[in-house]
Order: structure tokens, then C-alpha cells, then sequence
């Protein structure tokens, strides 16, 4: 099965230039992410440590990823600099204009900080993972979005969720205007490679899923239900392991969205039944390091990458440039 799929995308890769049905092109550019970049990013996160926020470890690692946004083509790299409680602190985003609505956006967001004094590798540097390797792609330069796509990395969700919370309140009055484009969308990745079942197991279980969930009990549900059932029906077409839609988005950054706009996390659990309860026993511990994570945790977490551009391909209308 898996080899027919590799056929298949390499068969799209080679004539999808021809006809270019919307379904092949995305498939196209799916087939693009790439499990060892994946790897990578998580890896060169981990190198920073924890990345707590306020530390030279949490500002190194935003010079870092500023740095590789950059190496993806952008040169629009920006800071969003903020107040938090214990001092100054910064976001960092980059974004993939559109060719047809450049004001009307989708955020694409992970959190860039950690904590427990390892390496916060699952928490959540495998979200940043997700949200780079989506960010390298949509960066190739044959590569076209209609809409917007911005690529947020947080600071200090796990202390406050102030990043994302005040660049929300900050930003959501000058949607529209030139200093902030129209939000269609929120897709968070927070803690994106390891389901083990509950209690967990020493492997990766059989029927791991990734979690795609709402608030149902938030002004914008109803636009936020529909923007998880899209990402659940690419999953089922450009992922390998399934996903089940839930509606009690709690502790991430989408959060400080679900009053404002469609807005949903993506996780390998889900939130307040079974990762509060220990799914995980690295979260926030010493344990949380790159080398503690199997090859089936990092296929998991990168299956996410598939699903969110997957859906990207039909929300953001992804095109590919002919070949001259
Ligand atoms: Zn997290």
C-alpha cells in the first residue's frame, strides 16, 4: 500500500504539470513535505534546551527560527514584540503572500517556548517542526497560495499564552486594514508525535489518531466545526493515520482565538481527557528530548504536516506554476 502511494505521488509529480486538476496539484505539493527535514527541524529546536521563555535559550532559538524561515525564501521575517509578565518577549512570523486575496489569511501556529529542562522536543517543538516544514514547502518558489498563510511561532504559551493572546487582542481590530490581514482561520499543533493509548504503553499504539479539536462552547464553534471537518477530510485523503474531531480545545494558543475566528488544535491527544491525565509521560519533564522518540512518534507527528497542508491545498488554494 505504501509503495503504490509513493508511486502514485511520484506519477503526480512527474505529469501533474500538464492538466493540473486542483486534487493532483496539492497531492504534488504534499508529497513534497519531507520526514527527514521533519526530523531535522525538531532536532535543531532541541538543541536550545527547554527554550524557556525569557532566557538566552528561548532568544537563540527565535534567532534560529527567524534564520530558517529566511532560508525558505522569506523576506518578511518579523518580530511581534510584546509585554509579558516577567518582561519583554517576542513572537516570530513569516508569511506566504497570496497571489489573488493577499489580505484575507489563515495563522498556521505552534509555540516556539517549552519548559521541564529538557528539550521540550514533543512540547512543542514538534509542532514548529510541523509548522516549518509547511512554511519550507509553501515557500518553493513554483509554489502559489490564493489566500494568505502566516507561519506563527508563539512565545511563553506555556506561562500564559501571552504571545498568542496579545498579538489576538492587539491585531484582531486591525484586521483589514494594512497592518493586518483578514483572519480566516487558526490551525495550532501543540505536542504533535506521541500516541502511546491511555495509560500509555512503551510503543506507539495501534490505533493512534491525531486530535483535531474545537471549543463548542465559544462564540465562533460553529465556523471552527467546519474548519476541523476540512482538515479531517484531507487527513483522510493525504495522511496515513486517521483523525477524530473533538470539541473541548483547551491549554494551547488557538485558544485566545475561539471568540474571533475559526480556530482548532491539532495534537496527538486530546487535551483535557487524556494529556492532562499523563498521556504523555515526558510533557513538561526532563525526559522531553529528541533522542527519547521513536521513528513511529516522528511518522505520527509528520502524518499532521500532510494533514494541515492537505487542507491548506483547498482553504488557501494551493497552485503550481507551469514549467516553462
Ligand atoms: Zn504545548
Amino acid at each position: 500500500m505504501r509503495f503504490l502511494v509513493g508511486t502514485v505521488v511520484l506519477a503526480t509529480a512527474l505529469f501533474a504539470q500538464r492538466a493540473n486538476p486542483p486534487g493532483d496539484t496539492v497531492r504534488t505539493v504534499v508529497g513534497r513535505l519531507d520526514l527527514v527535514r521533519y526530523k531535522a527541524h525538531i532536532k535543531g529546536l532541541s538543541q536550545f534546551g527547554d527554550r524557556m521563555q525569557g532566557t538566552e535559550r528561548n532568544r537563540d532559538a527565535i534567532a534560529w527560527l527567524d534564520k530558517q524561515l529566511a532560508s525558505f525564501g522569506y523576506t518578511n521575517v518579523q518580530r511581534h514584540r510584546y509585554m509579558s509578565g516577567g518582561g519583554p518577549l517576542e513572537n516570530v512570523y513569516a508569511t506566504k503572500i497570496g497571489a489573488t486575496t493577499p489580505g484575507e489569511v489563515y495563522i498556521v501556529s505552534a509555540h516556539m517556548d517549552g519548559r521541564g529542562g529538557g528539550e521540550a522536543a514533543d512540547d512543542d517543538g514538534s509542532g514548529c517542526a510541523v509548522v516549518l516544514e509547511l512554511a519550507r514547502v509553501l515557500g518553493m518558489p513554483d509554489v502559489q497560495t490564493n489566500r494568505s498563510v502566516r507561519f506563527i511561532f508563539w512565545n511563553n504559551e506555556e506561562f500564559g499564552m501571552d504571545g498568542s493572546g496579545t498579538y489576538a487582542s492587539e491585531r484582531a481590530p486591525l484586521q483589514g486594514t494594512a497592518a493586518e490581514p483578514k483572519w480566516l482561520g487558526v490551525i495550532q499543533h501543540d505536542m504533535m508525535m506521541f500516541d502511546h493509548g491511555m495509560p500509555p504503553g512503551p510503543k506507539q499504539t495501534a490505533n493512534a489518531d491525531i486530535d483535531i479539536e474545537y471549543q463548542r462552547d465559544s462564540r465562533m464553534a460553529e465556523d471552527s466545526a467546519r474548519l476541523a471537518a476540512a482538515l479531517q477530510a484531507a487527513n483522510r485523503t493525504y495522511a496515513r493515520y486517521p483523525a477524530t474531531i473533538g470539541t473541548d480545545m483547551a491549554g494551547t494558543d488557538s485558544i485566545r482565538f475561539e471568540d474571533l475566528v475559526a480556530s482548532v488544535s491539532v495534537r496527538e491527544n486530546e487535551r483535557v481527557i487524556e494529556i492532562v491525565r499523563g498521556s504523555n509521560p515526558n510533557h513538561h519533564q526532563p525526559t522531553d528530548k529528541y533522542e527519547n522518540y521513536a521513528e513511529d512518534d516522528f511518522l505520527f507527528g509528520f502524518n499532521s504536516a500532510q494533514t494541515t497542508l492537505g487542507a491548506l491545498g483547498q482553504l488557501a488554494g494551493i497552485t503550481l506554476a507551469r514549467p516553462r
